[in-house]
């Protein structure tokens, strides 16, 4: 018996084939509505009963979900607080209906659908995305109410009915449209759920399976958790995932709310693998995992959750990244970040420094793109040396400034970024007594750039810059034993040995203990290339140009005065190139058939 038809007041002729225009790509979203819907009406309840309002026994207050393959129907099923007939029509025809009108008549002319897709929760009426007739059926937890069920089938119109009810709660029932059918398998349902419903606060049930943690670690207070149950929730999050360094526990409740455990993974190089890890929910409902705008940039490489009701999930992208709230939380996240490490740094310096390997890149990342972070992560950065050693910037500065101030008053640091490449170069400036970085992680050329424009009167260069002396260029000269006239002869024999335009020879007056031949990139020009690599705009045109080496000749090293010394012209130059194949050698620039004729000169002079 039909009790009261009716039509849903709004403008548009039928609200539903746009709503399904509008979230085509996104038709999943509808489980998550109704079951939060479901969540909600059960929080309610418990409520009620905590205070006293609502005096009978709660019972199981699971939420059920099951498929009904011969209807084709899909239920969501509760044990909340239900509604009368009047909530029915006040909730759901009006306020849940104005709620849809008022997104449409904001976004129909907009063009923006991909953007709002996903974030705009548009409620009960999501379901008829997939369906073609919903009945909700429900009992309100009022002494003394009928049950009632609402029918409707995607017009405008809806009926309500008396129905038999006995429990409290609300069924809603989707009878699943044809385009929609892969709602009706299990394996599809799970996997949503899996998605949206891991953490939800009310248990869950779907084929007979409690399909949800409703007591997440973030929920509860940091003093009620031990390290055990970190690692732990990290495993259900990312089982296949190496244990974490450490996690930050947030845990605001002023000026906004927010929740979460963040955690810091074990990285080395695979930036891109780690990205977009952090999941964003709202009170336990999962929402996204595209936390560009909430979290900071450089911190998008963490893992783990972040829960805040504050912010608006049911707006536009671009809303959210001007929503202040949005700002404030990505502010809180960074000062929360560093006051963590600092934490650490304090704490236990050598346990800090065991992991800054892998913490290095978060701190580095973080003091290029934030400067606020850059000020605070000045106390716990740490420089890496050659020798494994590390020191923190001021640490560092006091340790160098003897030994490699210039002439001109300014500190130059030496780096490299391949030990093993650069050893021979490396081993030359340690003869000097001078320290050198380890600079060799996948963001230190940026890192470098950095600190050039931060330290005052500080410059940086890879040992393979120059030649010892001149990488920190002081007064001291050492004379040259040749003439003017002998230094021309050297350096036309190498020019003509050289035969290159890429390669600037020049005859210095180094110590005898350097190498005859020095080949070195100037620090600019690598910079440059370097940028063009990982893709620095302007700088792109650089990745073509030839390098221009320079190619210092020791005057003073006893292979330039027996080049002099021999007669021949051919003597000279074998000798000449000999030197130079050296230089090449220790550079890792030796390859193909430059490579195996030197192979074959070095087995002739051998055998000589
Ligand atoms: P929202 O949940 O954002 O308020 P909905 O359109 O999903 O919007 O729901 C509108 C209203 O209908 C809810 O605020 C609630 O009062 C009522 N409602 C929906 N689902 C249920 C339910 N399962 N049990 C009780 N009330 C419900």
């Amino acid at each position: 018996m039909v009790e009261e038809k009716g039509t849903i007041s709004i403008n548009t002729e039928n609200i539903f084939p746009i709503i399904k225009k509008f979230l085509y790509s996104d038709h999943e979203i509808f489980l998550r509505e109704l079951v939060s819907n479901a969540v909600d009406a059960t929080q309610k309840i418990k409520r009620l009963a905590a205070i006293g309002e609502y005096k009978e026994e709660l019972g199981d207050l699971k939420i059920k979900i099951s498929i009904n393959e011969k209807l084709k129907t899909l239920t969501v099923s509760d044990s909340g607080i239900g509604m009368t007939a009047d909530e029915i029509k006040k909730y759901i025809n009006q306020i849940a209906f104005s709620g849809a009108t008022e997104f449409l008549e904001k976004y129909k002319d907009k063009g923006e659908e991909n953007q709002i897709i996903g974030n705009f929760g548009l409620g009960f009426y999501s379901s008829f995305m997939v369906a073609d007739k919903v009945d909700l059926i429900t009992k309100s937890y009022q002494e003394g109410s009928e049950s009632v069920q609402w029918t409707c089938d995607g017009s405008t119109e809806f009926e309500i009915t008396s129905t038999v009810k006995k429990q409290r709660g609300t069924d809603v029932v989707l009878y699943i449209n044809e385009d929609s059918e892969e709602f009706l398998d299990k394996a599809r349902i799970q996997g949503i759920l899996d998605k949206y419903c891991k953490f939800l606060p009310v248990e869950v049930e779907f084929d007979e399976k409690v399909v949800n943690n409703p007591n997440p670690i973030w929920t509860k207070s940091p003093s009620e958790l031990k390290d055990e149950d970190y690692l732990a929730f990290y495993k259900e999050l990312y089982p296949f995932s190496e244990d974490p360094l450490f996690w930050i526990h947030l845990n605001v409740d002023y000026p906004f709310n927010l929740t979460g455990v963040l955690y810091f993974p074990k990285i080395k190089n695979d930036l891109e693998l780690n990205r977009n890890k952090i999941q964003l929910y709202s009170r336990q409902v999962f929402i996204t995992d595209e936390v560009k705008d909430v979290v900071p940039e450089f911190l998008m490489l963490l893992h783990g959750i972040i829960d805040s009701p504050d912010i608006p999930l049911n707006v536009s992208r671009s809303y959210l990244q001007s929503d202040s709230n949005v700002k404030k939380i990505n502010a809180h996240i960074t000062k929360k970040v560093a006051d963590k490490l600092n934490e650490l740094f304090k704490k236990d310096r050598k346990a800090y420094e065991e992991k800054f390997d892998n913490i290095g890149l978060f701190v580095k990342y973080g003091m290029i793109s934030e400067d606020k972070f850059y000020d605070k992560a000045q106390k716990f950065a740490l420089f890496k040396n050659t020798e494994g050693e590390y020191t923190t910037f001021d640490e560092y500065r006091e340790k160098v400034t003897p030994n490699q101030t210039d002439k001109d008053g300014n500190l130059v640091y030496l780096y490299t970024t391949d030990a093993g490449k650069q050893d021979a170069f490396i081993q030359s400036a340690k003869k000097r007594s001078y320290d050198v970085l380890l600079l060799d992680g996948p963001i230190d050329s940026h890192f470098i750039n950095m600190l050039e424009q931060k330290l005052e009167k500080t410059s940086l260069k890879r040992v393979d810059a120059d030649t010892v002396d001149k990488l920190v260029e002081k007064d001291e000269k050492i004379d040259s034993v040749l003439s003017d006239k002998e230094k021309d002869t050297v350096k036309a024999v190498y020019e003509k040995v050289l035969n290159s335009k890429n390669m600037t020879v020049s005859v210095e007056s180094l110590s005898p203990d350097e190498m005859p031949v020095t080949i070195t990139l100037p620090e600019f020009m690598r910079r440059m290339k370097d940028m063009a690599a990982t893709g620095g705009g302007g700088f792109a045109m650089m990745g073509q140009m030839p390098d221009q080496y320079s190619v210092a000749v020791n005057a003073n090293h006893a292979l330039t005065k027996k080049i002099l010394d021999e007669s021949g012209e051919d003597a000279k130059e074998q000798l000449a190139k000999q030197a130079v194949d050296l230089a090449k050698l220790s550079q890792n620039m030796l390859t193909g058939s430059d490579l195996t004729s030197f192979i074959q000169r070095s087995l002739n002079i051998a055998s000589q």
